[in-house]
């Protein structure tokens, strides 16, 4: 594993990565960054969470031409959230450029005010590819300086139909462009997009699988009726602090959160039906320690930046493998040991031969004993999550925030989690005890010299 200073960057550069705490380069970095560099076309697998947004992110600053307020690079993702974490990653990246300016562009915002900034130009857009579209076929966005064209999530972008519109955005785009795309897995569809959009491009892949010993797995064959009652006792008996219950239909989700709720636990759930706000604030709740189970679908959760949990539960067995792996790989993580568990009916025998096969190992099915009711207490959440209808259009800073509750109001900074800044909302998570104290806090305390109005989001 090479360090980031093996690469021709800026010392401003390399001295902002090393104050993200990136040391070492991940593999898919180390393979993809340095013919980015070179301006090569770069085609590149790995899984979730191999910093692949750090990969390409690096690459677009390093290109930019920050004294030309033109439109320079365009990254598409498939979902707002997916677009809200890579703005967030590249912004990280870029601040030691103070004058770099980066748009988000997605559906769920008004369109008038995407317009209204992007009259304001941009160096860099990151967006989905239905509001992209419509802004550049209304001449808001206009795409003729652009040097480099990222596609992030190619596969999933494919999966959710949005090849026509990929292909007629890129039409915008001038031909001698830089082009890369980043996928988690490489089905044939990748390969046919690659070799229309992309010229010559460096092929790079990571191994998918992971390691067997740090992801301890457990499948159970059981009658549909009982699964949601073995996800409670599962929860109740290994009491992890983080959890991912996926589903393969929103009507899963429904039934597991109904016995969830049945036993008391509180839990948040993230599928398609969701407004665009309530599925930004379910994952800072979620990621900030302020509920310890997501019930999700796989269309919401994958290309998250959500990892190292403590479990993921399967509620039923995917279709396909892959997702599988990407299921459990985001448990176990950096060291630290995972638990998958998969609830299967005694039909689903044959995805499991699959995933033994394609995972070269012999796990069979168990029979899961439990009890009908347990006890469920502890399984809590420390943090609870505040608001303030203030964020960083606001010019709120997290500091703002930590300074108010803890300066002269005498909350314990330990007690202060994750601050999580939007462009209008900041949201901050607070041990449950010290909750009161903040909430009044940040009512009654003016922040920047303003007062705003805060809430708790606990149900
Ligand atoms: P991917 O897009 O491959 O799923 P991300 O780009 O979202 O992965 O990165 C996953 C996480 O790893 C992020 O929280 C990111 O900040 C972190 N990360 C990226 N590169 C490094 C690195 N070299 N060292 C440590 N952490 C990193
Ligand atoms: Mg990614």
């Amino acid at each position: 594993m090479k360090p980031f200073t093996t690469l021709p960057l800026s010392q401003v550069f390399l001295d902002n990565i090393q104050s993200l705490k990136y040391e070492t380069m991940t593999d898919i970095q180390e393979m993809s960054i340095p013919p980015i560099l070179k301006g090569r076309d770069v085609l590149a697998q790995a899984k979730t969470g191999s910093g692949k947004t750090a990969a390409f992110g690096i690459g677009l600053l390093h290109n930019m031409d920050t004294q030309r307020y033109r439109v320079q690079a365009l990254v598409l993702c498939p979902t707002r959230e997916l677009a809200e974490q890579v703005t967030g990653e590249i912004r990280r990246l870029a601040r030691f450029q103070h004058n770099i300016k980066l748009l988000k562009i997605t559906g769920g915002f008004p369109m008038r005010k995407q317009e209204h900034s992007l009259s304001h130009q941009a160096h860099i857009v990151v967006g989905t590819p239905g509001r992209i579209q419509k802004l550049l076929h209304k001449g808001a966005l206009i795409l003729d300086e652009v040097k480099m064209v990222v596609l992030d999530e190619a596969d999933r972008m494919l999966d959710m139909g949005f090849i026509d519109q990929i292909e007629d955005i890129l039409a915008f785009a001038p031909t001698k462009r830089q082009t890369l795309c980043f996928s988690a897995t490489f089905p044939d569809e990748i390969k046919a997009l690659s070799q229309s959009v992309m010229n010559d491009p460096v092929e790079i892949t990571v191994e998918t699988q992971h390691e067997p010993t740090v992801i301890k797995q457990f499948f159970y064959e059981m009658a549909p009726t009982t699964k949601a009652k073995a996800v409670v006792s599962l929860l109740a008996k290994h009491k992890p602090e983080s959890t991912i219950v996926f589903c393969n239909t929103k009507d899963s989700c429904r039934k597991v959160e109904q016995e969830l709720l049945a036993t008391g636990l509180h839990s948040l759930a993230i599928h398609g039906d969701l407004e665009q706000k309530e599925r930004t604030e379910v994952l800072i709740r979620f990621s900030n320690g302020s509920c310890r189970i997501l019930v999700a679908t796989d269309v919401a959760a994958r290309g998250l930046d959500i990892k190292d949990l403590s479990a993921v539960i399967n509620y039923e067995l995917p279709f396909e493998t892959e997702t599988y792996v990407h299921r459990i790989g985001r448990t176990g993580r950096a060291g630290s040991e995972g638990l998958a568990f998969s609830l299967m009916k005694a039909k689903d025998s044959v995805r499991l031969d699959l995933i033994n096969e394609f995972t070269n190992s012999r796990y069979i099915a168990e029979h899961l004993e439990f009890e009908e009711s347990c006890s469920v207490e502890d399984l809590a959440p420390s943090m609870i999550t505040l608001s303030i209808n203030g964020g960083r259009r606001n010019k709120i800073s997290a500091g703002d925030i930590l300074g108010a509750l803890t300066s002269k109001n005498g909350i314990p900074g330990d007690d202060v989690g994750k601050i999580d800044r939007q462009d209008y909302i900041t949201f901050v998570a607070v041990k449950r005890g010290s909750a009161a104290r903040a909430l009044k806090v940040l009512e009654e305390d003016q922040i920047k010299g303003r007062l705003f109005k805060a809430m708790i989001h606990d149900s």
